[in-house]
Protein backbone atom coordinates (compact mmCIF):
# COMPACT_ATOMS: atom_id res chain seq x y z
CA UNK A 1 0.00 0.00 0.00
CA UNK A 2 2.61 2.17 -0.25
CA UNK A 3 2.54 5.65 -2.21
CA UNK A 4 4.97 4.26 -5.25
CA UNK A 5 3.01 1.32 -6.27
CA UNK A 6 0.20 3.64 -6.64
CA UNK A 7 2.05 5.48 -9.08
CA UNK A 8 1.19 5.81 -13.24
CA UNK A 9 3.89 5.66 -14.94
CA UNK A 10 3.56 7.52 -18.50
CA UNK A 11 5.53 5.94 -21.09
CA UNK A 12 7.64 7.79 -23.82
CA UNK A 13 9.65 6.43 -26.85
CA UNK A 14 12.32 8.47 -27.65
CA UNK A 15 13.93 8.15 -31.41
CA UNK A 16 17.27 10.35 -31.36
CA UNK A 17 20.56 9.31 -33.08
CA UNK A 18 22.77 11.07 -31.55
CA UNK A 19 23.98 9.47 -28.03
CA UNK A 20 24.72 12.40 -26.18
CA UNK A 21 21.22 14.24 -26.86
CA UNK A 22 18.97 11.10 -26.66
CA UNK A 23 21.09 10.23 -22.64
CA UNK A 24 20.13 13.87 -21.81
CA UNK A 25 16.59 13.85 -22.62
CA UNK A 26 16.25 10.32 -21.27
CA UNK A 27 17.28 11.49 -18.13
CA UNK A 28 15.37 14.41 -18.15
CA UNK A 29 12.22 12.62 -19.20
CA UNK A 30 12.88 10.10 -16.15
CA UNK A 31 13.17 12.62 -13.87
CA UNK A 32 10.24 13.88 -15.29
CA UNK A 33 8.16 10.61 -14.35
CA UNK A 34 7.99 9.10 -17.41
CA UNK A 35 9.19 5.61 -17.94
CA UNK A 36 11.87 5.89 -21.33
CA UNK A 37 12.64 3.61 -23.91
CA UNK A 38 14.58 4.65 -27.01
CA UNK A 39 15.42 3.65 -30.32
CA UNK A 40 18.25 5.21 -32.73
CA UNK A 41 16.80 4.57 -36.19
CA UNK A 42 13.35 4.62 -37.56
CA UNK A 43 13.03 1.31 -38.00
CA UNK A 44 13.64 0.09 -34.45
CA UNK A 45 11.19 3.01 -33.30
CA UNK A 46 8.55 1.20 -35.46
CA UNK A 47 8.86 -2.04 -34.19
CA UNK A 48 9.03 -0.87 -29.93
CA UNK A 49 5.54 0.98 -30.86
CA UNK A 50 4.16 -2.37 -32.37
CA UNK A 51 5.70 -3.67 -29.64
CA UNK A 52 4.85 -2.36 -26.39
CA UNK A 53 2.76 1.01 -27.35
CA UNK A 54 3.79 3.89 -25.57
CA UNK A 55 1.90 6.81 -24.47
CA UNK A 56 3.48 9.89 -26.59
CA UNK A 57 6.58 9.87 -28.87
CA UNK A 58 9.27 12.11 -28.98
CA UNK A 59 10.92 12.37 -32.42
CA UNK A 60 13.64 13.30 -34.12
CA UNK A 61 13.18 14.46 -38.12
CA UNK A 62 16.79 13.08 -39.01
CA UNK A 63 17.24 9.83 -38.11
CA UNK A 64 18.98 6.39 -40.32
CA UNK A 65 17.50 3.52 -41.82
CA UNK A 66 13.89 5.73 -41.82
CA UNK A 67 13.36 9.56 -41.38
CA UNK A 68 11.51 10.57 -38.65
CA UNK A 69 8.64 11.82 -40.96
CA UNK A 70 8.43 8.66 -42.55
CA UNK A 71 7.54 6.91 -38.78
CA UNK A 72 5.22 9.65 -37.97
CA UNK A 73 3.68 9.55 -41.25
CA UNK A 74 3.08 5.68 -41.01
CA UNK A 75 2.07 5.63 -36.98
CA UNK A 76 -0.72 8.34 -38.30
CA UNK A 77 -1.93 6.44 -41.24
CA UNK A 78 -2.65 3.77 -38.52
CA UNK A 79 -5.58 3.32 -36.57
CA UNK A 80 -4.23 1.29 -33.30
CA UNK A 81 -1.22 4.20 -33.64
CA UNK A 82 -2.82 7.41 -34.81
CA UNK A 83 -3.76 8.62 -31.50
CA UNK A 84 -0.40 8.08 -29.91
CA UNK A 85 1.10 12.21 -29.85
CA UNK A 86 4.24 12.78 -31.22
CA UNK A 87 6.51 15.64 -30.55
CA UNK A 88 9.27 15.94 -33.95
CA UNK A 89 12.47 17.35 -33.27
CA UNK A 90 14.27 19.39 -35.91
CA UNK A 91 17.38 21.11 -36.25
CA UNK A 92 16.00 24.16 -38.02
CA UNK A 93 13.16 26.13 -38.34
CA UNK A 94 12.92 25.86 -42.00
CA UNK A 95 12.59 21.89 -41.37
CA UNK A 96 9.52 22.33 -38.87
CA UNK A 97 7.98 24.74 -41.84
CA UNK A 98 8.80 21.38 -44.06
CA UNK A 99 7.72 19.14 -41.70
CA UNK A 100 4.50 21.19 -41.20
CA UNK A 101 4.37 21.40 -45.13
CA UNK A 102 4.66 17.27 -45.23
CA UNK A 103 1.35 17.11 -43.39
CA UNK A 104 2.48 14.15 -41.16
CA UNK A 105 0.31 14.84 -38.56
CA UNK A 106 3.00 15.59 -35.49
CA UNK A 107 1.00 16.80 -32.96
CA UNK A 108 4.13 19.30 -32.37
CA UNK A 109 7.13 20.25 -33.40
CA UNK A 110 10.47 21.34 -31.17
CA UNK A 111 13.36 23.46 -33.16
CA UNK A 112 16.73 22.39 -32.16
CA UNK A 113 18.79 23.49 -29.86
CA UNK A 114 15.87 23.50 -28.06
CA UNK A 115 15.74 24.28 -24.49
CA UNK A 116 15.08 20.90 -22.21
CA UNK A 117 12.71 22.57 -19.54
CA UNK A 118 10.58 23.18 -22.99
CA UNK A 119 10.57 19.98 -24.36
CA UNK A 120 9.60 18.26 -21.04
CA UNK A 121 6.58 21.12 -20.68
CA UNK A 122 5.58 20.10 -24.08
CA UNK A 123 6.21 16.39 -23.30
CA UNK A 124 3.70 17.04 -20.45
CA UNK A 125 1.33 19.06 -22.40
CA UNK A 126 0.82 16.15 -24.95
CA UNK A 127 0.64 13.91 -21.97
CA UNK A 128 -1.84 15.38 -20.18
CA UNK A 129 -4.11 15.39 -23.33
CA UNK A 130 -4.04 11.56 -23.38
CA UNK A 131 -2.79 10.16 -20.23
CA UNK A 132 -4.82 12.90 -17.33
CA UNK A 133 -4.42 10.73 -14.54
CA UNK A 134 -0.31 10.18 -15.53
CA UNK A 135 0.22 14.03 -15.18
CA UNK A 136 -1.35 14.17 -11.60
CA UNK A 137 -5.03 15.96 -13.05
CA UNK A 138 -8.13 14.25 -10.88
CA UNK A 139 -10.71 12.05 -12.80
CA UNK A 140 -14.58 11.75 -12.32
CA UNK A 141 -17.31 9.35 -13.73
CA UNK A 142 -20.53 9.83 -12.32
CA UNK A 143 -19.84 9.66 -8.82
CA UNK A 144 -16.56 7.87 -8.90
CA UNK A 145 -13.87 10.52 -8.28
CA UNK A 146 -9.75 9.42 -8.43
CA UNK A 147 -7.19 12.10 -7.02
CA UNK A 148 -3.67 11.09 -8.48
CA UNK A 149 -1.76 12.96 -6.50
CA UNK A 150 -3.41 12.26 -2.99
CA UNK A 151 -3.91 8.69 -4.18
CA UNK A 152 -7.68 8.89 -2.74
CA UNK A 153 -10.79 7.13 -4.26
CA UNK A 154 -14.03 8.58 -3.43
CA UNK A 155 -17.72 7.48 -4.39
CA UNK A 156 -19.99 10.28 -3.83
CA UNK A 157 -18.82 11.09 0.49
CA UNK A 158 -17.69 7.66 0.87
CA UNK A 159 -13.96 6.64 1.04
CA UNK A 160 -13.09 3.74 -1.30
CA UNK A 161 -10.07 1.29 0.13
CA UNK A 162 -8.78 -0.01 -3.07
CA UNK A 163 -5.09 -2.17 -3.17
CA UNK A 164 -2.08 -0.26 -5.23
CA UNK A 165 -3.02 -2.71 -8.39
CA UNK A 166 -6.87 -1.77 -8.07
CA UNK A 167 -6.19 1.90 -7.98
CA UNK A 168 -4.16 1.76 -11.40
CA UNK A 169 -6.64 -0.02 -12.73
CA UNK A 170 -9.15 2.41 -11.79
CA UNK A 171 -7.27 5.14 -13.04
CA UNK A 172 -7.20 3.44 -16.33
CA UNK A 173 -10.41 3.32 -17.13
CA UNK A 174 -11.34 6.66 -15.67
CA UNK A 175 -9.36 7.78 -18.52
CA UNK A 176 -10.99 6.25 -21.35
CA UNK A 177 -14.46 5.65 -20.20
CA UNK A 178 -16.69 3.57 -22.67
CA UNK A 179 -13.52 1.96 -23.96
CA UNK A 180 -13.35 -1.54 -24.03
CA UNK A 181 -10.23 -2.93 -22.77
CA UNK A 182 -8.57 -6.25 -23.43
CA UNK A 183 -6.91 -8.53 -20.73
CA UNK A 184 -3.59 -8.32 -22.71
CA UNK A 185 -4.32 -3.88 -22.86
CA UNK A 186 -4.87 -3.58 -19.27
CA UNK A 187 -2.57 -5.97 -18.41
CA UNK A 188 0.36 -3.87 -20.26
CA UNK A 189 -1.07 -0.67 -18.67
CA UNK A 190 -1.57 -2.21 -15.77
CA UNK A 191 1.24 -4.64 -14.75
CA UNK A 192 3.27 -3.25 -17.07
CA UNK A 193 5.78 -4.50 -19.62
CA UNK A 194 8.53 -6.77 -18.59
CA UNK A 195 5.94 -8.82 -15.86
CA UNK A 196 4.74 -12.01 -16.50
CA UNK A 197 1.42 -12.48 -15.05
CA UNK A 198 -1.40 -14.99 -16.81
CA UNK A 199 -4.74 -12.86 -17.86
CA UNK A 200 -7.34 -14.61 -15.23
CA UNK A 201 -5.27 -12.46 -12.92
CA UNK A 202 -6.70 -9.65 -14.93
CA UNK A 203 -10.33 -10.97 -13.59
CA UNK A 204 -9.29 -11.61 -10.53
CA UNK A 205 -8.39 -7.33 -9.82
CA UNK A 206 -11.22 -6.43 -12.00
CA UNK A 207 -13.22 -8.55 -9.63
CA UNK A 208 -11.90 -6.59 -6.58
CA UNK A 209 -12.28 -3.02 -7.97
CA UNK A 210 -15.91 -3.80 -8.47
CA UNK A 211 -15.80 -5.28 -4.80
CA UNK A 212 -14.44 -1.91 -3.86
CA UNK A 213 -16.29 0.85 -5.60
CA UNK A 214 -19.68 -1.38 -4.35
CA UNK A 215 -18.91 -1.57 -0.86
CA UNK A 216 -21.31 0.90 -0.09
CA UNK A 217 -24.44 -0.37 -1.94
CA UNK A 218 -23.81 1.16 -5.17
CA UNK A 219 -24.26 -0.06 -8.87
CA UNK A 220 -21.36 -1.71 -10.66
CA UNK A 221 -19.93 0.92 -13.46
CA UNK A 222 -17.53 -2.01 -15.18
CA UNK A 223 -18.99 -4.00 -17.90
CA UNK A 224 -17.70 -7.18 -18.80
CA UNK A 225 -17.75 -7.45 -22.21
CA UNK A 226 -17.78 -11.44 -23.32
CA UNK A 227 -15.15 -12.43 -25.79
CA UNK A 228 -12.96 -9.03 -25.58
CA UNK A 229 -12.68 -7.46 -21.75
CA UNK A 230 -13.69 -4.76 -19.48
CA UNK A 231 -15.44 -0.63 -19.94
CA UNK A 232 -16.44 1.73 -17.31
CA UNK A 233 -20.05 2.42 -18.13
CA1 LIG B 1 19.26 13.07 -35.98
Amino acid sequence: MTADKRRLHPRVLLVEDEPAQREAVAYNLEAEGFEVSSADNGEDALLLVYEDVPDIIVLDWMLPRLSGIEVCRRLKMQPETRGIPIIMLSARAEEVDRVRGLETGADDYVVKPYSMAELMARAKTQLRRVRPATAGIGLEYGDLRLDPETHRVHRGDKVLHLGPTEFRLLATFLERPGKVWSREQLLDRVWGRDIYVDTRTVDVHVGRLRKAVCAFGHEDPIRTVRGTGYALG
